[in-house]
């Protein structure tokens, strides 16, 4: 089961983030484990924080509003990826600074081990893109060509962010300990605080000639052609990943996934089972009776069905082997043609009398139904 974020800050769906950042701020004081000595109250903590994490930053929301989960096996570094080991580090990387909400509180106490860490490489975010495909497309794949715009590595810095290495220097602020002290009153006391070096956010350096190419972060905006293969089997709502085809990683981190969701657009003749497919076939009112041979559509072109004679109405025949092959690659559903006797409209005077002829001499195959009927009245 999902943790429900929203109900663990006790705010609502639509919550600002600064609504956000305050209610987490308010049970983060009330759990913090230096303050809080009661049992449960680590993991209390743990989850508000976890919760902090997903709904403050925008692209994880997002992907916790859309699938009601944060946690998806295959979003690594995603929502799903909150380590919380790392968080109690103080590392950075989620949507609002923890260390000012910290700060006037915990500054200098342990929290964060005497101050923000460096910023080190990070990785790039996951992508996702929506793509529709036939019934035909999703049964045998199919290969597609996207064109995405999205964040790549500087070719100019190679995302070093700066002219030349020797452009990247100590930042003079901080004397490249990212941090600096401050001794604070309040409330509580005298407070030792330790902040982030606004310099150099933290990182130690800074750039003296920043890329012109990228401003000194490193990455570009670039729009890249990727080539998609769908692979048959695949259903409505099944995901793809691309592996490094997310946005690139900052300070030489590694590059995010790309995700790829299809959509399956419904077909007009079939309807899809599990692998099986189902299809509704009119027959004459003549074949039907005689029996013979139909012509059926598939999904990759027709086949020829016999029927037999006295076939009735809503009969279900199994074509085996013409349903959807299994993703995993083995196996293939049966595509069910359910019969639908044709009763014509419209009728030629011949017609019409040798209807009737063949009435009156009907055969009276279905004699007893029509008896139990007529009983019945
Ligand atoms: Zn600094
Ligand atoms: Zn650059």
């Amino acid at each position: 089961m999902a943790k429900d974020y929203y109900k663990l800050l006790g705010v609502e769906k639509n919550a600002t983030k600064e609504d956000i950042k305050k209610a987490y701020k308010k049970l983060a004081k009330k759990y913090h484990p230096d303050l809080n000595k009661e049992e449960g109250s680590a993991e209390k903590f743990k989850e508000i924080s976890e919760a902090a994490a997903v709904l403050g930053d925008d692209q994880k929301r997002q992907q916790y509003d859309q699938f009601g989960t944060a946690d998806f096996s295959g979003f690594q570094g995603g929502a799903g990826g909150f380590d919380f080991s790392d968080f109690m580090r103080g590392t950075q990387g989620f949507g609002f600074d923890f260390d000012s909400i910290f700060d006037s509180f915990f500054g200098g106490s342990g929290m964060f081990g005497g101050g923000r860490r460096r910023r080190g490489p990070r990785r790039g975010s996951d992508l996702i893109y929506d793509i529709e495909i036939t019934l035909k497309e999703a049964a045998f794949g199919a290969e597609k060509h996207i064109t995405i715009p999205k964040m790549e590595r500087c070719d100019e810095c190679k995302g070093k962010g700066a002219k030349s290495d020797s452009d990247i220097i100590t930042c003079p602020e901080c004397n490249g300990a990212g941090s600096v002290k401050h001794t604070r009153r309040t409330p509580f006391g005298m407070f030792q605080t330790v902040s982030a070096c606004r310099t150099c956010n933290g990182e130690g350096t800074t750039i003296k000639n920043p890329c012109r190419e990228c401003h000194g972060s490193g990455l570009v905006e670039k729009t890249k052609k990727i080539k998609v293969e769908i692979p048959g089997g695949v259903d409505d709502g099944t995901r793809l990943r691309i592996s490094g085809e997310g946005e690139a990683g900052e300070k030489a981190g590694p590059s995010g996934d790309l995700f790829i969701r299809l959509h399956v657009k419904p077909s007009d003749i079939f309807e899809r089972q599990g692998n099986d497919l189902f299809m509704e076939m009119p027959v004459s009112f003549a074949t039907a009776a005689l029996g013979g041979e139909i012509e059926v559509p598939t999904l990759d072109g027709k086949v020829k069905m016999k029927i037999p004679t006295g076939t009735q109405s809503n009969t279900v025949f199994r074509l085996k082997g013409e349903g959807i092959p299994s993703l995993r690659g083995y196996g293939k559903g049966d595509q069910k043609v359910r019969i639908i006797i044709d009763v014509p409209t419209k009728l030629t005077k011949k017609q019409k009398d040798l209807l009737e002829e063949f009435d009156k001499g009907a055969n009276k195959s279905n004699k007893s139904i029509f008896d139990k009927i007529k009983g019945s009245f």
